[in-house]
């Protein structure tokens, strides 16, 4: 039904109208680079949980999950030290994989570390693309801000338009705890705060307008219904 990398694939483009409360104003963006660059990412395919992956006892965790609200704490240079975060980002680019995403958040599988991995190709051979990021942070949005359709494996089966902005300058640290200082634009700018929601106890959810909101409720609610309370919009 909808289109899914991890965080989800765009199928559509808008000039963004309404305002976004993470950002001061709003400008319209017609930009159409991700049409040459991004072809694939347009195609249609079912999002896929893939379950148990080989490699890793860690699976996505789906709403209403718990952890996908919770507080996500800092990662410590104890655990930069003695390599467990760097196993845990290895295993997490493997789901990522298996699920066919662009990106993962530690909350999404269940550990709640402020810790993402991303490859903007979405594809595990072309692994220099592959980015970590541990404590990161946005440090300035953009006030030019796009509008685009986005889904999450977290929720399968639905989709909605989300107003990001363009381009984002973030900090970080890489897995060796050296600090990373860069500016990102256009697709690697969405699947970052795409991420980076998810790191505040944020999902692309709620960043949805009332129309959007009402058509995934129903989804929303089987889901509810399948996992149980606890982890309410
Ligand atoms: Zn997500």
């Amino acid at each position: 039904m909808s289109m899914m990398y991890t965080f989800g694939a765009f199928v559509g483009r808008k000039s963004a109208s309404a305002f976004f409360p993470s950002q001061k104003s709003v400008t319209t963006s017609c930009s159409n680079v991700f049409t040459s660059t991004r072809g694939r990412l347009f195609s249609s395919k079912e999002e896929v949980n893939p379950g148990k992956v080989e490699g890793t006892d860690l699976m996505i965790v789906e709403y209403p999950h718990p952890s996908l609200r919770a507080e996500n704490v800092e990662v410590t240079e104890e655990e930069l030290k003695d390599g467990s975060i760097a196993k845990l980002s290895k295993e997490m680019f493997k789901i990522m994989y298996a699920a066919e995403g662009v990106g993962l958040a530690a909350p999404q599988v269940g550990v709640n570390k402020r810790l993402m991995v991303y490859n903007p190709t979405g594809n595990s051979k072309k692994w220099l693309e592959e980015v970590t990021m541990v404590n990161p942070k946005i440090v300035t949005y953009s006030e030019g801000v796009d509008r685009a359709t986005e889904g999450c494996l977290s929720f399968p089966n639905m989709s909605g338009d989300v107003t990001r902005s363009r381009w984002i300058k973030v900090e970080a640290m890489n897995l060796k705890g050296k600090k990373i200082k860069k500016k990102f634009t256009d697709w690697e700018a969405r699947v970052f705060q795409h991420e980076y929601d998810h790191l505040e106890g944020t999902v692309y959810i709620d960043r949805l307008d009332d129309d959007d909101k009402s058509n995934v409720k129903p989804v929303l609610e089987e889901l509810i219904e399948k996992f149980g309370e606890g982890g309410k919009l």
